[in-house]
């Protein structure tokens, strides 16, 4: 069944047919490439101990200095043997010269067809080049008997086997997760050097904003794109300034929009950017000096988007309909952010889903719908359905979504069992 496509709202600001200016559009690409050419990423940098250097950027790579692992050792609980002494025929009985345990130093000096018990993780003595599981020999007294022959190296983790000195296990731009943590601690590191903390500002414009919380007179709403804001900029390598709410009154603006740029390496605000009599924040950016880079752009929702320059702070300014305010953060705002941070990877992670719809629609702009998985077919492909056509103010269906569906400004038609490009949404 096909998808009606028409947008029923005509007082939803996202309609290329209520557009007032009509000037032309940008394609949502080259917004982005405008937008990122914007960010020189932070150049200063703190040495921290490692133990407080989650989440933060990597400024320099980390290179290893010793082999890792450092030494020759066991992959399993068993006996090192040398490969030599497996002449012959099977069986072969061998003497247990000694025992190490992780945490030992080896021994080294052992009579020719000696065994050494080794545990998981234990130095493997100089000359032993195999080990052979404790499950594959048979205890015999103080001895052992093997009945195959061992491979050379078997269940030996070289030294130096997972990276050598000199290499690069971290590179620089790396936000330091959990695997990264755990890299920079095998290589010995105490202290990390990372990238200072990026200054956000963000304010909320609107006269009918409240605050969640507080009872609301007629006309007002929850103010929810700021708790968006914060959630999403609540992050290690983030400092968060928050301006909080500022009503539609372009002389208070203007003072709050001049004040966040002297504070903050990147300033973002929410609502009051696109034509109505309300929308004062392009003209009032202006007023104040700013250079817009990025403006009408060729996105549903989010057409309203705009980026620019306000002396050497960027400023984002995301339309005010919480679900354009989320997709023009998460895909523009977000993404320059990253790089100004010091990131090197700000490319988003998609997949493909499969449609379980028909649907007909206006060619022009690429649209980023909220969309939730219902099944897989038979070849595992995940089947989604979109949210309904107006969607940009309607966060009960963001909340519920699993991802954005991705449909390309060209496309005019997409059938059931097309191939969309998915982008997962995780919080
Ligand atoms: P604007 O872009 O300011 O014209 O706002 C577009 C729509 O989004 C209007 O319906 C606003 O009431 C709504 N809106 C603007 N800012 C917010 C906000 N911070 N939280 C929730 N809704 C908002
Ligand atoms: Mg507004």
């Amino acid at each position: 069944m096909m998808q009606p496509e028409r947008n029923p709202d005509p007082r939803n600001c996202d309609c290329d047919a209520h557009d007032a200016t009509r000037a032309k559009l940008i394609p949502f690409d080259a917004a982005l490439l405008k937008g990122l050419a914007l960010a020189i990423p932070i150049s200063e940098t703190e040495t921290l101990a490692l133990a407080t250097a989650t989440g933060r950027v990597l400024a320099r790579p980390v290179v290893a200095r010793t082999p890792l692992p450092p030494f020759d050792n066991s992959a399993m609980d068993g006996y090192a043997v040398r490969i030599a002494d497996f002449d012959g025929s099977p069986p072969w009985h061998l003497p247990v010269g000694a025992r190490i345990a992780a945490g030992e130093p080896a021994v080294d000096d052992f009579a020719p067809g000696t065994a050494v018990r080794v545990l998981t993780g234990a130095q493997v003595p100089s000359g032993f080049d195999a080990v052979i599981m404790q499950e594959k020999v048979e205890c015999r007294g103080t001895g052992i008997t093997v009945l195959r022959r061992p491979a050379s190296g078997e269940n030996i983790r070289r030294a130096g086997e997972d990276l050598e000195p000199g290499g690069i296990i971290l590179k620089a731009g790396r936000c330091l997760g959990t695997r990264a943590m755990a890299a920079l601690a095998a290589v010995g590191d105490g202290m990390a050097t990372v990238n200072r903390k990026i200054r956000v500002a963000i304010f909320s414009t609107g006269t009918e904003l409240r605050e969640p919380g507080e009872p609301l007179g007629p006309g007002q709403i929850w103010n929810s794109n700021r708790f968006m804001l914060m959630a999403d900029l609540t992050e290690p390598w983030i400092e968060l300034i928050d301006f909080g709410t500022v009503k539609d009154d372009a002389r208070t603006l203007k003072a709050t929009l001049a004040e966040a740029a002297t504070v903050a390496d990147i300033v973002v605000s929410t609502g009051g950017m696109s034509v109505g009599d309300e929308d004062h924040m392009p003209r009032v950016f202006q007023e104040i000096g700013g250079r817009i880079d990025v403006m009408r752009v060729a996105m549903k929702p989010g057409k309203p988007v705009m980026v620019g320059m306000l002396g050497e702070t960027i400023y984002v300014g995301l339309p005010g309909n919480p679900v354009s305010a989320f997709v023009t953060w998460m895909l523009i705002g977000r993404k320059i952010l990253e790089k100004k941070a010091g990131f090197v990877d700000t490319t988003n992670m998609t997949s493909k889903v499969m449609a379980g719809f028909d649907l007909s629609r206006r060619p022009g702009r690429c649209e980023f719908r909220p969309a939730r998985v219902v099944g897989l077919d038979a070849s595992g492909n995940r089947i989604v359905l979109l949210s309904e056509p107006s969607f940009s103010a309607r966060i009960a269906s963001l909340a519920a979504a699993d991802g954005l569906a991705l449909l390309p400004a060209e496309k005019a038609r997409v059938s059931r069992g097309d191939l969309l490009e998915f982008l997962p949404l995780l919080n």
